[in-house]
């Protein structure tokens, strides 16, 4: 059965898109697993929405199960294979920006374009992609758009939902949906694409997207901030976003024993304030003069430190100091490789919550004797946090045991076990403590109505 579909997938698409054998094996269902071996039917790499549509119809009548494999970046497993017999749809030869439209402010490009390269062409035209974050040199805007990613510049211009404005997908029997339309404004019914954005590869496959993008800054100022109690945190935050008059883009929280990571060895990164606060804020504002820009952000930095809100500044003067703070941001690699057995999380819930939160949770996560690190850092203007989990052992019951630290209080908190990575495989035992019964019900509804032999991301989500 499974090598009569493959024998009818190569006499549709040719035998050069399919990797079966040997050079299957040298795939793998993640970036950060790069030495196991793919287990699954066959690898396909469509370069058409057309032959990603004649892969579905064959895939439908076969009742064949299928994993979209984007930049294999994401933190949920869901790209992993449920039981090695799927077959893989990889977009990386959908790679082609088709158009950019100065005038419409628009990018129209192919799912597997890489973060970066959609980032650097909008640069290119004196615009701005805000998808920020730090996965952005694997991720694909396929994978972004399917699950919703967030990143470092939601607080001013929205997830990846807010960025799209027009979708190509294909349904699991291969219909082709496609509106690639470049207007903001479009109440002509149900606003479709939404169904394709977050879903993580169950309803369809993205194969193109119109991007929203927006007039370049011509400033950029940020600085690190020491700060002495979250309550003051909150307060910074409030007193930046009123004075600096909708143009914070980013407000990021590490807390001390993360930052410390962040910036001694074996990180590079030297801190750019001393390990004396219990919490730092890395800001950035996108504005439109440079020095007049940069004499106002240092001044409410100043207004802030004598009305004792924040403790100590640094504010970045040059290209390489704005290099450096966001490096130390970014590079999460550098805390992340230090947690053996590790665990991530990208909870949320209201801001006012978090702090308190944040202390009982670490608490309560070192009293289990085999966690060893946890690493609390955030969008903290979003409400969300992530927490990177090092552990001694590996176990179900010990992961088990850390999620339900984590998850737990976020029903009471009226909080969210995903706030931008997914659900995939990871998160769906927990997927009930926020949403309710008759809300999982309608999810199960479309999807059943969008692809009624489950062969899309079979598992991923719900079972
Ligand atoms: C270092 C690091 C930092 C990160 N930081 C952030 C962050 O700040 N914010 C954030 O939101 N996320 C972050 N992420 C996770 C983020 O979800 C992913 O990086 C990214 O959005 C997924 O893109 P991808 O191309 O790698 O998709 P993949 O990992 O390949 O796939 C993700 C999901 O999308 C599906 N999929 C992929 N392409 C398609 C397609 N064309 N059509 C249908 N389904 C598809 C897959 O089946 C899977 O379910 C980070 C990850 C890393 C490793």
């Amino acid at each position: 059965m499974a090598s009569k579909i493959v024998v009818e997938l190569e006499k549709k698409i040719g035998k050069t898109l399919i990797l079966t054998g040997e050079a299957l094996r040298q795939r793998y269902t993640h970036i950060w697993r790069m030495d196991q071996p793919l287990n699954a039917l066959a690898v396909l790499l469509p370069r058409t929405t057309s032959e990603v549509s004649e892969i579905l119809k064959i895939c439908h009548a076969h009742n064949q199960p299928v994993v979209v494999h984007g930049g294999l970046t994401n933190l949920v497993g869901s790209t992993e294979m449920t039981d090695g017999q799927e077959i893989v749809i990889s977009m990386e030869k959908m790679n082609k920006i088709e158009e950019i439209d100065p005038k419409s402010r628009t990018m129209t490009v192919q799912a597997g374009v890489i973060l970066e390269n959609v980032q650097k062409a909008a640069t290119k035209e004196n615009l701005l992609f805000p998808l920020n974050y730090g996965a952005k040199g694997s991720a694909q805007i396929g994978g972004a758009i399917s699950t919703n990613a967030g990143g470092l510049r939601v607080f001013r211009y929205g997830m990846t939902r807010n960025l799209v404005l027009g979708i190509e997908a294909v349904l699991a029997d291969g219909t082709v949906i496609s509106s690639l339309k470049k207007i903001i404004k479009d109440n002509s019914g149900y606003d479709i694409k939404q169904l394709f954005i977050g879903s993580e590869g169950t309803l369809g496959v993205v194969t193109k997207a119109v991007l929203k993008l927006v007039e370049a800054p011509k400033s950029r100022n940020s600085a690190w901030v020491g700060i002495q109690t979250y309550d003051k945190v909150v307060d910074f935050l409030k007193f930046m976003d009123s004075s600096l008059a909708g143009t914070l883009s980013g407000f990021e929280l590490v807390w001390n024993s993360t930052f410390k990571a962040m910036t001694s060895p074996p990180s590079l990164m030297k801190p750019p304030l001393p390990y004396d606060y219990p919490y730092y804020v890395l800001l950035e504002s996108l504005g439109s003069h440079q020095e007049r820009d940069l004499a106002a952000f240092q001044a409410l930095l100043e207004q802030a430190l004598e009305a004792e809100i924040i403790a100590d500044a640094a504010v970045a003067f040059t290209a390489s100091d704005l290099e450096w703070f966001w490096r130390i941001r970014e590079d999460v690699a550098v805390f992340i490789g230090q947690c053996e057995n590790d665990q991530q999380y990208d909870v949320s819930l209201p801001i006012p919550s978090i702090g308190q939160y944040v202390t009982e949770t670490v608490e309560k996560l070192y009293q289990i004797p085999e966690v060893n690190l946890v690493f609390p850092l955030g969008h903290v203007a979003d409400g969300n946090i992530h927490f990177s989990v090092g552990k001694t052992e590996q176990s179900k019951e010990l992961i088990a045991k850390v999620n339900e630290v984590i998850y737990q209080p976020l029903t009471a908190l009226g909080g969210s076990v995903s706030a931008e990575h997914g659900i995939g495989l990871d998160k769906k035992a927990y997927l009930p403590l926020c949403r309710t019964p008759e809300e999982l019900q309608l999810m199960k509804t479309l999807k059943l109505a969008m692809d009624p032999k489950g062969i899309l991301n079979r598992g991923k989500i719900f079972s």
